[in-house]
């Protein structure tokens, strides 16, 4: 009986022991953090290529402001998009 009682014990010791290092381990993880762990968020969506930028910044530089209604209409149109003013151009 003394045997039995000494094995349900060791057990009880190695569940204990077990349940103390996953705690901890966890919390290690927590602290160093692992690369594959599923619990961590996900890494933001790649960012999309610089493509939008330059085009923007194509947009900005070919853009004119409506001196009438100061809708911005592409340097090259003809009137504006919003009111039908003609645009005006002031470079030529
Ligand atoms: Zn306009």
């Amino acid at each position: 009986m003394g045997f039995l009682l000494k094995i349900i014990l060791f057990g009880v010791a190695v569940y204990a022991a077990w349940k103390t290092f996953s705690r901890w381990k966890g919390l290690w993880d927590k602290f160093v953090g692992k690369p594959d762990e599923p619990a961590r968020p996900a890494p933001p969506p790649p960012r999309p290529p610089a493509e939008p930028l330059a085009t923007r910044k194509v947009a900005i530089q070919e853009t004119v402001q409506c001196a009438g209604c100061g809708a911005y209409n592409p340097a090259d149109a003809e009137k504006c998009g919003q009111c039908g003013r003609p645009q005006s151009h002031p470079q030529s």
